[in-house]
């Protein structure tokens, strides 16, 4: 008697717990409702292409990338391609977010510099990984945006300057990481200056046909190896032989 009963108690508890779980797992749902489509975008797009740094896959996972694109976009924030941000601008794959980001090696304790703020997609990544991320975009509008965008995000660690990247950041230089999401022909000198002497940089180098190279500091020197052909849009401003006064963010 006295099994049968605890029988039906185990019963009923278990119908309990799954329809507790449902519940759970309902409201989880309409918090996030793109929390589904961004696991499946870490596992097929990166986790599938050799991304394995456990903490980049986490912020792939929980930085919301549909909120870094123009509304009518949202719906394809989790494709597999870049998307327009406006100002001719775009947002890049997230592969190649994920795989850039993954270059730098952060630990947690770093101090990164971000060239290229576009969105502040990749920015927020960075910002999840590392200990501060300075990021400087050269559209005013852009940079009001992202910086706003970040804020009202929660990111607290992050700064944002409209301003020509390619004298970098030198009142906070030297940086442990460099992160660049324009394509200049060559490497800026004034970046390769503000690396710390165990720093690398990951940027885009080239016009129409671009590679992606990892820049490491050695000794006195520097390695470069190319790791990835690319497609960017160009580092614009003094890069190009545009005189600094000229470029339209160096008001800050
Ligand atoms: N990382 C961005 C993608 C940005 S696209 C994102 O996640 O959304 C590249 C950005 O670099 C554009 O916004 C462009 O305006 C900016 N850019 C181009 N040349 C620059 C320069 N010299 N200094 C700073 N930003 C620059």
């Amino acid at each position: 008697m006295s099994r049968v009963r605890s029988g039906r108690n185990g019963r009923e508890a278990a119908a309990l717990g799954a329809l507790f779980l449902l519940a759970a797992w309902g409201c989880r749902q309409k918090a996030d409702p793109m929390e589904t489509k961004r696991a499946q975008m870490v596992e097929t797009q990166i986790e599938g292409r050799g991304i394995h740094d456990p903490r980049v896959l986490e912020a792939m996972r929980e930085v919301p990338r549909h909120l870094f694109v123009p509304p009518a976009e949202a719906a394809s924030a989790y494709d597999d391609r870049p998307l327009p941000i406006g100002s001719d601008q775009t947002i890049s794959q997230p592969y190649v977010v994920a795989f850039m980001t993954e270059q730098l090696r952060l630990t947690g304790k770093e101090k990164v510099l971000e060239i290229g703020t576009g969105s502040g997609y990749q920015t927020a990544i960075l910002a999840k990984l590392a200990a501060k991320v300075y990021s400087i975009e050269i559209r005013p509008e852009l940079a009001k945006a992202a910086a706003e965008r970040l804020r009202s995000l929660g990111f607290r660690n992050v700064e944002v300057r409209a301003a020509d990247g390619y004298r970098g950041w030198p009142e906070e230089a030297p940086f442990d990481g460099i992160l660049v999401t324009a394509a200049p022909e060559r490497v800026p000198p004034p970046l390769l200056e503000q690396l710390s002497p165990t720093g690398r940089m990951v940027i885009p180098v080239g016009s129409f046909y671009q590679e992606l190279k990892v820049i490491e500091r050695q000794g006195g020197g520097y390695s470069e190896k190319s790791v990835l052909p690319v497609r960017f849009v160009p580092f614009v401003g003094e890069a190009e032989g545009v005189p600094p006064a000229a470029t339209p963010g160096s008001g800050r």
